[in-house]
């Protein structure tokens, strides 16, 4: 298992939290302390605050995500955000297929294949988020689940934007609730994972970054991105620390 073959990425998801003083601030504190980062670092923010982000993370090592797009490019779809107006916005990332977006605000399989390739055709890059839910993990459902949630995601997508695409494992029991997958647990689903794009893409599975994300903080950061398939993490509550958010970045970038 070769982890050079594709980028360390740490991205924080802030779900619906902060202001626009909250992300000026935050930006102002992280830019000096991620000056010598070794791997990627996306802050995915919500739509209210990314034009405070563009301007206070200017200079700074990070990119900037949002946290869901339309399929559609432009038209009436009240509340919606299009891909070409978050490319406009200077985001560059987008996470799809959040588990929140699929239990609370009905996204399917289906919409998450439509969103991926809007992404992919407007120039952002994915982080498409999978995982089960406690019932099916005890039911012994997860490795199955996983492999239908990837296959339908990538259903249409060829190689070359199969390896744009940021993969994250977020096991649903694990998200938000201060109960982490263990390391072995997170391998062995990623592992999983890479086996089923390895099915659907050869060697360009090689390529593409699995993050692991649920609980992931400043303690137990660093035994999970030491295994061999885990690139790095989507984090939530941890991602709105500073210093936590750091301690993150700094055990990912001492992996490479
Ligand atoms: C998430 O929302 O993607 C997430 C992993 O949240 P938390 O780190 O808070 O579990």
């Amino acid at each position: 298992m070769n982890k050079s073959l594709r980028p360390a990425i740490i991205a924080g998801n802030w779900k619906m939290n902060k202001l626009s003083m909250d992300t000026m601030s935050f930006f102002y504190d992280l830019k000096p302390l991620i000056k010598e980062a070794k791997c990627d670092v996306v802050v995915c923010v919500p739509f209210t605050d990314i034009a405070t982000a563009a301007v206070a993370s200017k200079g700074a090592k990070c990119k900037l995500g949002a946290q869901n797009c339309h399929f559609e490019p432009k038209g009436a779809f009240t509340g919606e955000v299009s891909v070409d107006m978050l490319r406009d916005a200077q985001v560059e990332y987008v996470i799809i297929g959040h588990s929140e977006r699929r239990q609370y605000f009905a996204e399917t399989d289906e919409t998450v294949n439509k969103k991926l390739k809007a992404a992919l055709a407007g120039g952002l890059i994915p982080i498409l988020c999978v995982g089960e839910s406690l019932e099916q993990r005890e039911n012994g459902e997860t490795l199955a689940l996983l492999e239908s949630q990837i296959k339908k995601a990538y259903e249409g997508i060829d190689a070359k934007d199969a390896k744009k695409i940021v993969v994250a494992y977020e096991p649903i029991w694990a998200i938000g609730t201060g109960k982490t997958a263990t390391a072995d647990e997170a391998e062995e689903a990623i592992a999983h994972i890479r086996g089923v794009l390895a099915s659907l893409y050869g060697d360009t599975a090689q390529n593409i970054s699995i993050l692991y994300g649920g609980s992931m903080n400043a303690k137990n950061a660093a035994e999970l991105v030491a295994k061999p398939n885990i690139d790095g993490g989507l984090i939530g509550g941890a991602s709105l620390v500073v210093d936590d958010f750091v301690t993150i970045i700094n055990a990912a970038s001492a992996q490479n």
